[in-house]
């Protein structure tokens, strides 16, 4: 079949090869909990509320699991991927390292911090796992053209895999983006797309193409229930890493809120599946000041999320409607999280405090967890008590200009032991 797009599928799919989407067995409302057949649908007929995967998982052992490769797909009975998947060429995203940071949690005043470093991804950004099984999703619905509207990861992770899978890619990103994103983009395809406005006008574009033009899969538009998935893996490999058992807090950026909500199904997942002990946990969303929609929501008590016109230096942050914003409200409330916000010049700082205290380069999306997690403990929301895990999305190769001017050579000297001496370095 061809990846039809559709917001409200009335025929049954058909053409789809048995096991294409392992274990899962229909899209599902999030909202009105109405079911339509799996397909490249993503919006719900009756509600228009977002379609999510709904499984009949298997029983699956943790042995099982520890057997599997070195990458997300150790979890494949868990995601909307064929059991045969490690055959199709993708760029085997995940199991990244799980740092015990204590240095960071000396001088945050936590008592145990650890960062999950998904900056080590193939196009080093956690985007690499969701892009993985929405190539998964376009193979299996036939797609002849893998695209994305595109902070900038997304895009790096889309052109990168389409590459290595051999599968036309066309790629949309404001134009006003981080000139190494662009760079890391068009190295792996011919068709990057500026388009002149920011994320929601570039998202809202890529919408109606997906709309006009059949036989795209775009990753986070008529495939994101699959797309959205991937994300699932970091809260998994997290509790894995940890000896098979769920933090107490986790700090979390958010975007469009997705991986937020992923890393929360996943322990939920864990849990019912028998694979960690039930415990509770606290979820954390880190915000950037120029595009905290829902930080905003969050602290005014309300349930809904007033758009915003994006101006921040955390470029792959900037969503100023974010989709699955409501449900991270819903989130942090439940686990007595929050959500926090902080300004460009804390996320400059954030980035500094992770590079000098544990050796990690992360972009401004990482900035803002770090200095997030440091105002949740300064504003007494996060408990210093507790085991924390930080997630770093993305690498600060990628966003070097946001600390240009932060940091740069002690000194400049002349070739000779006199002038290293003069200098006052030692
Ligand atoms: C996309 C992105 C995020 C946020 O992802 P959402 O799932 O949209 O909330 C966080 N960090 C980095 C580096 C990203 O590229
Ligand atoms: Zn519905």
């Amino acid at each position: 079949m061809s990846a039809v797009v559709s917001e409200a599928p009335s025929a049954t799919t058909t053409g789809l090869r048995e096991g294409a989407f392992g274990h899962a067995t229909a899209l599902a409302c999030r909202e009105c909990g109405h079911q339509v057949d799996l397909g490249p649908f993503y919006a719900c007929p009756e509600c228009f509320g977002p379609l999510e995967i709904a499984y009949d998982f298997p029983a699956v052992t943790r042995e099982e699991i520890e057997a599997g490769p070195a990458n997300i797909w150790r979890y494949k009975a868990l995601l909307p991927v064929p059991t045969d998947i490690e055959s199709s060429p993708n760029t085997e995203p995940g199991f990244t390292r799980l740092l015990e940071a204590d240095n960071l949690a000396r001088e945050l005043g936590i008592a145990k911090v650890w960062v999950k470093d998904d900056s080590t991804n193939p196009t080093n950004s956690f985007k690499d796992r969701v892009v993985a099984c929405a190539l998964s999703a376009a193979r299996e619905l036939d797609a002849k053209v893998f695209a994305c509207p595109s902070t900038g990861n997304l895009a790096n992770a889309v052109a990168a895999a389409g590459a290595r899978a051999g599968i036309k890619t066309v790629v949309f990103i404001p134009s006003n983006l981080e000139k190494p994103k662009q760079v890391n983009s068009a190295i792996f395809t011919e068709n990057l797309v500026a388009v002149d406005g920011n994320y929601d006008d570039v998202n809202k574009l890529a919408s109606e193409i997906a709309g006009e033009e059949e036989g795209g899969a775009f990753v986070n538009v008529n495939v994101r229930p699959y797309y959205a998935e991937g994300s699932k893996t970091l809260g998994y490999e997290i509790a894995e890493q940890l000896g098979w058992r769920l933090p107490d807090q986790v700090v979390i950026p958010v975007a469009s809120g997705s991986q937020l909500t992923k890393v929360d199904k996943a322990f939920q997942e864990l849990i019912k599946l028998g694979l960690v002990e039930e415990k509770p946990y606290r979820i954390f969303g880190a915000q950037a000041e120029g595009c905290g929609p829902v930080a905003t929501a969050y602290k005014a008590g309300v349930d809904a999320i007033r758009p915003v016109k994006p101006d921040t230096i955390a470029k792959s942050l900037a969503i100023g409607n974010p989709a699955d914003g409501i449900y991270v409200l819903d989130i942090a409330r439940r686990t007595g999280g929050a959500v926090e916000e902080v300004t460009d010049e804390e996320i400059r700082a954030g980035i500094v405090l992770l590079a000098r205290t544990e050796g990690i380069f992360t972009e401004t999306a990482g900035g803002t967890t770090v200095a997030v997690t440091k105002k949740l403990v300064e504003t007494g929301q996060l408990d210093p008590t507790l085991e924390t895990v930080v997630i770093n999305t993305g690498h600060g190769l990628k966003t070097l200009d946001a600390v240009s001017d932060q940091v740069s050579a002690a000194a400049t000297i002349a070739p000779t032991y006199a002038a290293f001496k003069s200098a006052g370095i030692v």
